[in-house]
């Protein structure tokens, strides 16, 4: 060891060296200082060799400033000192303390014994003074370095002890923060409240943690404060001390993450789907209140529990385990239908299985979404039962209008209305003609007609599951019956079904009216053919007697000229006669089915020939051009010949008749196919097109070309298409309109020559007689 003597006086030095020389066992090695800084050069030497400074007074430094140089970054001297004092040495001795020195000794004391006892007790201060400090400094290090706030207070709420980060924090510099109280640090308003918890420390002696909030800076922060009692070796507390941890931005990733629960929450709960969440056990972890609904118990009956514990019904554990599975196995979602049955009724379900993946990628949940399709699938089967009912409505109003008479409306109308509605029983009443006219239509379930009828005319008796009536009314809305339905098959009637029949009561009112309309008109044409054919008659009969007296008139050689013009022009005027006569008995005869043909084998060129030949006159008349094309070969075809010329005869007079003078008029027999075809073609007044459809039918006539009608009916092409139907034939006609001409053809069958017609169809002629039987032999008898 060395002792380093500083003293201004060699005096000194060598009076303090001979006195520890007497004390010391150990003869120590001396050095002599006779300044301050002599003496820390010397202590510089080698400062990690044990050595003791022992200072008396020396110029160049004041004793403290002398310490103050030696003290090290822990605040202690690099070696123990001992300090020689003037006198006593208890006015300065104290202050050298408290600089640093380890021991005073005033010279007024010294003595070789105290000398050396100050020497050694400095060396041992000096070890435990280093160790204190160093582990405070320790202490104190640990303490700055840790994140969180540390601090400790004495009972009168004095901070003695405070870390880098509390400073920081709470904005004191390390002087400031010796003594301050919290009524500075956190201010007046949460001051009383920390003291609070302090006193409750310190009373209870207990580690308290508290969150303590506060504004700094305009911004609100939170500490997670963990306080406990100091106490001394004779379990007195004497101080608090804490660790607060900011946990601000915590507490805000908290609270943002709890509303967000409660929006997902709130969400959940309020979506009509219900949602759940499964882990990777197959339990719920997550189930949103509309379950309630669907299930009539409480999301926390779930919570927890695997499907098969929360009670679900086995098919439906399976069904939905196995979606489960898939979709935390594959990844994938899934979806799965299926039916429920709810304390309200049986429910349809959609359910989706949607994975959830954790960062890893690794399915960690599955949620689960049901929706109910109940309305939705009710709505669409709802939507095709009407369409179906539609559809059946559309075949029922075709069926109903194509029945011609009212027991045909009423049976179609009966069957129709209990098919639709499904009913055991329908009737239908109406008030028709004279009679009361009653249909039913029951199931073989129903008792038999008359036997179960009951007083308002059920077949089955009075119906026992409710019944359903809707009038028949005529176009004037009058009531003309009712149609009655009962016992539905299927559920009571309701407004749909009401609905329906209320329809087929319209489409068959409107049937009865027009059937009413039809069976009228029916019999006005028949009275109106039945008038025709006798006024034809009538008219015929004075019409031969007539033509039998001009005939006598002409054989008189004696007439004179203009007597012959007279009886031409009664002649020429009769010949029109008779044939307008003949042609209203031929439609008369034809509609009520009297006309039957004489069939024949017959050439086609020969029927054309007779009919040119008929009309030669008229067409001469009317200086029209005539070109003929036929063919090489004759063509054949059965049929009646006279009726065939009349009907070529009427083709080529209306020709004639309707194109001006000087016109050209092509006839043009062709065979096509099997059939053979005939057409007229004429450049003359032409056809409307809006006419060209009703041609043929009876007395119609172009109102444009009606002044050169020449007294025309309207008959001729009525009874032309009829005979050629007759005749297995056709015909069509063909204008491109007013002015550019008409074009009629005809087809008829081709015999192919071996097989000729059925005898008695050949032989037949029935044409009533009151024509042919006076007419011909009194024409018979002129003649001869
Ligand atoms: P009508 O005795 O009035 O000629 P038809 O039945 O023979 O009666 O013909 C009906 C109508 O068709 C005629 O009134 C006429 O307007 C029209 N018609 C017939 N043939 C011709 C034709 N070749 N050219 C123009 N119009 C024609």
């Amino acid at each position: 060891m060395r002792l380093i003597v500083a003293a201004h006086q060699a005096r000194d030095r060598e009076w303090i060296v001979e006195l520890l020389r007497l004390a010391l066992a150990d003869a120590p090695e001396f050095i002599a200082a006779p300044t301050g800084e002599s003496a820390l050069a010397h202590w510089r030497q080698d400062p990690q060799r044990p050595q003791v400074l022992i200072a008396a007074p020396v110029e160049d430094l004041e004793p403290d400033a002398l310490i103050r140089h030696m003290l090290d970054p822990t605040g202690i001297t690099g070696c123990p000192v001992v300090m020689i004092t003037p006198g006593h040495g208890r006015e300065s001795g104290p202050a050298l303390l408290r600089a640093g020195a380890q021991d005073y000794i005033g010279e007024s004391w010294l003595s070789p014994y105290v000398l050396a006892r100050a020497v050694e007790n400095a060396g041992v201060r000096w070890a435990a003074e280093r160790e204190l400090r160093e582990a405070r400094h320790l202490l104190q290090a640990i303490v700055d370095g840790a994140g969180a706030l540390v601090f400790a207070k004495d009972l009168q709420g004095r901070y003695f002890l405070t870390n880098q980060a509390w400073r920081e924090r709470l904005g004191f510099d390390d002087e400031q923060a010796v003594g301050v109280t919290d009524d500075a640090v956190f201010g007046p308003s949460v001051a009383p409240a920390v003291r609070e918890s302090d006193r409750q420390v310190l009373a209870t002696g207990e580690r308290q943690v508290a969150e303590e909030t506060f504004w700094r800076n305009g911004q609100r922060v939170t500490y997670l404060a963990s306080k406990f009692p100091l106490a001394d070796a004779g379990g007195r507390r004497w101080a608090v001390c804490g660790v607060a941890t900011d946990v601000t931005s915590l507490k805000e990733a908290q609270a943002a993450l709890e509303a967000r629960e409660r929006a997902l929450q709130t969400l959940a709960d309020n979506t009509p789907d219900i949602l759940l969440r499964f882990d990777a056990a197959l339990r719920h972890v997550f189930v949103s209140a509309a379950v309630q609904g669907l299930t009539g118990r409480a999301p926390r009956e779930f919570l927890g529990r695997g499907i098969r514990e929360a009670g679900l019904p086995v098919s439906l554990c399976e069904l939905w385990e196995a979606a489960l599975r898939m979709a935390f196995h594959e990844g994938r979602p899934q979806t799965v239908e299926f039916r429920f049955d709810s304390p309200a009724g049986p429910r349809h379900l959609t359910g989706r299985f949607v994975p959830e993946f954790d960062p890893a990628g690794r399915v960690e949940q599955v949620l689960a979404v049901l929706h109910d399709d109940t309305e939705r699938q009710r709505a669409a089967e709802d939507l095709r039962r009407r369409a179906r009912v539609m559809a059946r409505l559309a075949d029922a109003s075709r069926l109903i209008h194509a029945s011609l008479s009212a027991e045909e409306i009423a049976r179609v109308l009966v069957e129709q209305a209990r098919d639709i509605l499904g009913t055991r029983q329908a009737v239908v009443d109406l008030a028709w003609g004279d009679e009361p006219l009653q249909v039913v239509s029951c199931d073989h379930e129903t008792p038999p007609w008359g036997d179960g009828r009951s007083a308002d005319g059920w077949p089955g008796g009075s119906p026992a599951r409710g019944q359903l009536t809707v009038a028949l009314t005529n176009p004037r809305g009058k009531p003309v019956g009712q149609v009655r339905l009962a016992d539905r098959l299927d559920g009571e009637f309701d407004a749909d079904a009401e609905a329906v029949l209320v329809q087929l009561a319209a489409i068959a009112s409107t049937s009865l009216e027009n059937a009413r309309l039809y069976a009228a008109l029916r019999l006005a044409d028949q009275r109106k053919t039945e008038f025709i054919a006798i006024l034809a008659h009538e008219l015929r009969n004075p019409l031969a007697p007539i033509r039998n007296g001009l005939e006598i008139l002409r054989r008189k050689a004696e007439l004179r000229d203009s007597a012959a013009r007279a009886r031409d022009m009664m002649e020429r005027q009769l010949g029109h006669l008779v044939r307008l006569v003949d042609d209203l008995l031929d439609v008369s005869r034809i509609s009520r089915g009297k006309i039957q043909l004489q069939r024949s084998r017959v050439n086609l060129q020969a029927v054309i020939d007779s009919a040119l030949e008929a009309t030669q006159a008229t067409l001469d008349a009317h200086r029209h051009e005539l070109a003929l094309e036929q063919p090489h070969t004759a063509l054949w075809t059965v049929g009646d010949y006279t009726r065939l010329v009349q009907v070529m005869s009427n083709l080529f007079n209306n020709a004639a008749k309707y194109t001006p003078t000087g016109g050209r008029i092509t006839v043009q027999l062709r065979q096509k196919g099997r059939e053979a075809r005939i057409r007229v073609s004429d450049n003359g007044a032409g056809i409307p097109g809006s006419m060209l459809p009703h041609i043929f039918e009876l007395f119609t006539q172009v109102r444009e070309t009606l002044p050169q009608a020449q007294g025309g009916l309207g008959i001729g092409l009525s009874l032309v298409r009829q005979l050629v139907q007759l005749h297995g034939g056709r015909i069509e006609a063909h204008s491109d309109g007013l002015g550019l001409g008409s074009r009629f053809t005809l087809y008829l069958p081709l015999d192919d020559g071996g097989a000729t017609a059925p005898a008695d169809e050949l032989a037949e002629a029935v044409l009533p007689g009151a024509d042919t039987s006076s007419a011909g032999p009194a024409v018979a008898s002129v003649l001869r």
